[in-house]
């Protein structure tokens, strides 16, 4: 029987994978993954993601077994070679993949495809497990979207393909190649800043089915009353098993579906799952989205970009003095992962009332999450910086207190993060720099030792950003007129 080398990516699990179930069918199997951080370049996984990526090829190599799979780990200069020399140790006559939607690497694997049928070999590429696959899209899709309501109309007609079960290869390989060991890519750190994540996630195939399970039965049918509030677990936390592949998008939409809750609870959901397609439909058109501004006008806007400064380390480090900041960029640092409305809040921060670049922030989140995702970080950040597709106006600038005081009203999340603060009354907790003298010493806060004084002030910080911006404005028309 013949052999096939599958090789994954961002799609690390056996059910729903329709490459690696065409390989089964045919013959004997061998899996591959390659570690070429090289040749993506800055764009390669950042620290929060090598440790998922470790956890997650660990999980993916007895998922495999399973099925009668070896999975062989191979680092390159460049994946090509790898792919090749795996072919050849294998004997396979074919390898077979799912299509990626991240266009560098999707230019990547056409460039690996003709050159493998140039030695003969037999190269299928797969549908991948995502919605906008519904429609058919060989591709891509044949009509982009830049704003977001009318691109989720349409996708919402379309129904995902049932998710395949996982498949049982029809034959042993008779050659398996020598694989890496993957301890010696160090993924994991040698500083345990980790500590944190093993608390929180499950990063294999088996955890993300029983996330999956639990938001469904017990969560979804509150989603759209809780997913802001920053202190309930009101989102589903698929997002580092989407970003890895643990899950596709279709095996999420058909547990939604159903899920025994109403329609409306459901379609807040699917909403919500839509927005990571529409990321990836414009990333597929915008390939530099992590570097240039979808509106290209605020190419000139004049962002500051050093990353020394002290006011973007404070950031970095949840140390700025406006407690929701500092709570988001804490839980970032502890768990790799931050709630929704607090990466809205501390982006915000970062490039308005701090008048940072947005791509430091992006960076940084690139480095630090665990679900950081080519097309998702940089079009968050665009959104909310103002010069993104269907972006919040560059004058919404979101207000840490009163975010605050309307999505952690009791302080909880902040009480948890920044736990320096926690015996500050409800009524300070957002403010603790207006607090009267003796709130703060029966709270045990003294400002500018026990927690910082704030850099900037929210409210001064604000007027200067819409100052800055309104400058800005008036010479770009100014210069567009002349
Ligand atoms: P849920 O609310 O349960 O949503 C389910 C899924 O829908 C998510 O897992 C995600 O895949 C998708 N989704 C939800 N909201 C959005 C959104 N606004 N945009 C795109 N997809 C969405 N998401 C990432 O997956 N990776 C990132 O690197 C990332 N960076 C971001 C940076 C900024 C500055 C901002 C404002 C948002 C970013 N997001 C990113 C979007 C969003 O914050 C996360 O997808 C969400 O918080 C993940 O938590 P969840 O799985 O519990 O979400």
């Amino acid at each position: 029987m013949p052999t096939t080398v599958v090789w994954f990516h961002n799609d690390l699990r056996v059910r729903d994978h329709a490459a690696l179930s065409a390989a089964c069918e045919r013959g004997a199997v061998v899996g591959l993954f390659v570690w070429a951080p090289g040749e993506q370049g800055e764009r390669a996984p950042g620290a929060a993601r090598r440790w998922w990526l470790h956890h997650a090829l660990v999980s993916l190599r007895a998922e495999l077994a399973q099925c009668g799979v070896p999975l062989v780990l191979r680092r390159a200069e460049r994946a090509a070679v790898a792919v090749e020399e795996v072919v050849r140790a294998s004997s396979a006559d074919a390898v077979f993949w799912n299509r990626r939607y991240d266009p560098a690497v999707a230019e990547r694997d056409t460039a690996v495809a003709s050159q493998l049928r140039c030695h003969g070999i037999w190269v299928e590429e797969h549908a991948g497990g995502w919605w906008q696959d519904a429609v058919g899209l060989a591709g891509g899709l044949q009509r982009r979207y830049q704003v977001f309501t009318p691109f989720w109309r349409w996708l919402a007609n379309y129904v995902p393909a049932s998710p395949l079960p996982a498949p049982r290869a029809r034959a042993t390989p008779t050659s398996v190649p020598a694989s890496d060991d993957l301890a010696a890519w160090h993924f994991l750190p040698r500083i345990p800043w980790d500590r944190g994540f093993y608390e929180v996630w499950q990063p294999s195939e088996a955890g993300a089915h029983r996330v999956l399970e639990r938001f469904v039965h017990e969560q979804l049918g509150e989603y759209a009353l809780r997913r802001d509030l920053l202190a309930a677990e009101g989102t589903s936390r698929l997002s580092p098993y989407l970003a890895h592949g643990q899950l596709s998008p279709a095996q999420v939409w058909h547990a939604v579906r159903q899920a025994t809750v109403d329609a409306a609870a459901k379609a807040a959901f699917l909403r919500q799952l839509a927005w990571r397609e529409f990321a990836y439909q414009l990333l597929v058109e915008h390939p530099d989205l992590h570097v240039r501004p979808l509106r290209a006008q605020f190419e000139t806007f004049p962002w500051r970009e050093e990353t020394n400064d002290e006011m973007v380390q404070r950031w970095r480090q949840g140390n700025t003095g406006i407690p929701l900041v500092d709570a988001g960029m804490r839980e970032l640092w502890a768990t790799g992962w931050m709630h929704n409305r607090a990466r809205m809040v501390v982006a915000s921060w970062l490039t308005k009332n701090l008048l940072c670049h947005w791509r430091l922030g992006e960076r940084w989140f690139w480095d630090t999450l665990v679900d950081a995702d080519p097309a998702n970080n940089p079009f968050g950040w665009q959104w909310v910086a103002g010069c993104g597709a269907d972006a919040a106006p560059y004058w919404r600038v979101f207000q840490p207190v009163r975010q605050g005081e309307t999505y952690d009203r009791e302080g909880a999340y902040v009480r948890h993060w920044v736990p320096e603060l926690r015996h500050l009354p409800d009524r300070w907790i957002h403010r603790p720099w207006q607090a009267p003298g003796d709130v703060l010493a029966r709270a045990g806060v003294v400002l500018g030792k026990t927690y910082p004084q704030p850099l900037v002030d929210p409210d001064e910080s604000r007027k200067r950003a819409l100052a800055t911006f309104e400058e800005w404005r008036r010479s770009h028309t100014a210069g567009h007129s002349t």
